[in-house]
């Protein structure tokens, strides 16, 4: 019989942090290099750590305000909306799950499509947005990605699509499983309209995302130490029985690897687009001065 015994559990103490980010608040805490950054900052940083560099997860609409020309881009397709073909219920109805993201996300499904100037260059961007279940690619996903491209042929736009997405949405079954080969072929187009598609890779990319469109680009580029694969570590490592590499599908890892051609901070991730868009042939519009066309009209003309 020991004399002094603990009679009640000491408090446990909360090690196992959180790594998402608190909107609310001035402080957030960076879980890349736990120290507390203050929310302007990272703000103004574009959701970069300015201590350690660690990117922090961010909206579609977030990405697309950072890319275009002042923040500035039009909306395309915004109403289209998933019918629920399957009748899906898991833990509750796909249709009351589609209900309340729509209405704590403000977007009708997982991408925006849009238009604008990305450094005075005109341009497609659909980004994909994680916070509606997981960036998955449904329906509607697919359709939108197919209607951009169509946007960007008819228009003679280059297109970029950022990704960010867990895969194919199991709530639309096969129909979402579809949605990769129909991007495909509309992405097979735009490369012989002779058009170029720019793939950004953001954490995460997964599944089918990464097993159709995420990799097609003309360039990949991916953020740093982004998660990219197909499916997650913990699979790979109980089928083949064997223990994964550090760093195993991080970006990193595969530009090593030789799957990603090159990985961009987000702060210089504009530039860098633009940079090889003009590589690749993109040109500034130069609108034709006005005074210059009066000049020409003003000219008297050649006697006969
Ligand atoms: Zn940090």
């Amino acid at each position: 019989m020991a004399w002094f015994k603990k009679a009640r559990k000491p408090i446990a103490s909360s090690t196992a942090e959180k790594p998402s980010r608190v909107p609310e608040g001035l402080w957030i805490k960076c879980p890349g290099c736990t120290q507390l950054i203050y929310k302007k900052d990272l703000d103004e940083s574009l959701n970069v750590c300015p201590k350690c560099g660690h990117h922090f997860r961010i909206s579609a609409a977030e990405r697309l305000r950072a890319i275009f020309d002042d923040g500035r881009y039009t909306e395309h397709f915004p109403n289209l909306i998933s019918l629920d073909p399957l009748q899906f219920t898991d833990t509750k109805p796909y249709r009351q799950r589609l209900q309340h993201t729509i209405s704590s996300t403000g977007l009708k499904d997982a991408i925006i499509v849009a238009t604008g100037t990305l450094d005075g260059l005109d341009v497609v961007v659909a980004a994909m947005e994680y916070s509606f279940i997981g960036g998955s690619m449904g329906v509607v996903v697919g359709e939108k990605i197919a209607r951009g491209i169509e946007r960007a042929i008819a228009g003679r736009l280059p297109l970029v699509i950022v990704c960010c997405s867990g895969g194919a949405r199991m709530m639309e079954g096969a129909l979402s499983l579809m949605q990769m080969a129909k991007v495909c072929a509309a992405l097979a187009r735009l490369d012989r309209a002779g058009l170029p598609f720019i793939s950004v890779l953001t954490d995460p990319t997964t599944g089918g995302v990464t097993a159709s469109f995420a990799m097609l680009g003309d360039l990949n580029v991916a953020e740093p130490k982004a998660l990219i694969g197909f499916a997650g570590p913990r699979v790979i490592e109980q089928t083949i029985r064997q223990t994964l590499p550090e760093g195993f599908q991080r970006s990193e890892f595969l530009l090593e690897k030789g799957m990603l051609d090159l990985i961009v901070d987000r702060r210089e991730m504009k530039s860098a687009i633009a940079g090889a868009l003009r590589f690749m042939g993109a040109k500034t519009e130069v609108l034709v001065a006005a005074p210059d066309v009066a000049a020409v009209a003003a000219e008297p003309a050649p006697q006969a």
